[in-house]
């Protein structure tokens, strides 16, 4: 298939948003927007660093590239709107796998209503895609990492973990509990847009999202407010058939084991009732999980009587 067939194969039919003026087929995208922030991300991801064919096939890995990039958005308390796609296409991919990959994506931009507007393709050794998102946020509402303050309560959605125990029941061969939840975990994550997006009433919150575990995005939230976190490891959540692991296992993938796109948030004590309404609105699990002080910009872990400090060893890439 030549370049020309390949983009037309790609290309939406119709576009979802209003604000959109020209999207595939010229040299840029064009869309206007006159009144809400712009909020932009972009993520790329390689074969066998940042995802692997042995626990994805085609589709989830385009689904998944683009629920990591709504995940920022979304971190950032915006609304994702459109995506562009930049690919590198080995020869030894095939067409129909080729398509898998922008089924996974469009799948999960159907369900929120975002337009692949552009992009860019080009052939080299290792499949590469990079994803470049634009969301929008009310005026003066975007959330940073840096708001966090003394006093203030940590919280995060859903469960801890899952996604790693996914790959991990992916990659040995056993007898394990909710095989299809883990995989689900690990292959389509939901990224957390309309709990965030619900806490817009909010006068000041601090939301991360959960790309590189836990422990590592608290680190990030503390030095960037220049504040510590303390997280009470009993809290933290985890799915119902968790316990099936060793307690290495579920210590590792729920303080350090990244990909699980939750939402990990700081608030004054006062608006937890409206988070768990939120919450509650958006049908998302949310739980206490910490507190913040200023005793030393750095994360701590409070287990039974003692508190510690948490090394923030996440998942990293180029360690
Ligand atoms: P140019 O030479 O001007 O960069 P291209 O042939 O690369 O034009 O792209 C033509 C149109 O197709 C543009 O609108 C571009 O954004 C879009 N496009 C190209 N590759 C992709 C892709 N992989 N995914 C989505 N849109 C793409
Ligand atoms: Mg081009």
């Amino acid at each position: 298939m030549d370049e020309f067939s390949f983009i037309n194969a790609i290309k939406q039919a119709t576009y979802k948003q209003p604000t959109l003026i020209k999207g595939i087929g010229d040299d840029a995208a064009v869309f206007r927007q006159s009144s809400k922030d712009i909020v932009t991300a972009v993520d790329t991801f390689v074969e066998d660093v940042h995802f692997s064919r042995k626990t994805m096939k085609p589709f989830h890995i385009g689904y998944r590239a683009l629920a990591a990039n709504i995940s920022d958005i979304a971190a950032m308390g915006a609304l994702p709107v459109f995506y562009l796609v930049s690919i590198v296409i080995p020869s030894h991919w095939t067409e129909d796998e080729l398509s898998q990959i922008y089924s996974g994506m469009h799948s999960l931009a159907k369900t929120h209503m975002i337009d692949l507007i552009g992009g860019d393709t080009v052939s080299g050794r290792e499949l590469s895609i990079s994803i470049t998102v634009i969301g929008y946020a009310s005026r003066g509402k975007a959330r940073y990492r840096s708001a966090a303050d003394e006093g203030d309560m940590v919280f995060v959605t859903g469960t801890l973990g899952d996604s790693q125990a996914g790959y991990h029941i992916l990659m040995n061969a056993g007898h394990f509990i909710n095989k299809g939840y883990y995989y689900k975990r690990h292959q389509m994550p939901n990224p957390r847009v309309a709990f965030a997006l619900e806490l817009e009433k909010l006068q000041r919150v601090a939301l991360n999202d959960i790309s590189d575990g836990i422990a590592n995005e608290a680190a990030e939230i503390a030095e960037a407010s220049g504040v510590s976190i303390t997280l009470n490891y009993n809290k933290l959540p985890t799915s119902d058939m968790f316990n099936q692991f060793t307690k290495d296992q579920q210590r590792n993938w729920s303080l350090f084991g990244g990909e699980d796109f939750e939402l990990i948030g700081t608030i004054p004590k006062r608006d937890w009732q409206f988070v768990k309404q939120a919450a509650q609105r958006t049908k998302t699990k949310v739980t206490e999980i910490g507190y913040v002080d200023l005793s030393k910009r750095f994360v701590y872990l409070q287990e039974e009587n003692k508190r510690t400090p948490l090394d923030k060893k996440g998942y990293m890439h180029f360690k």
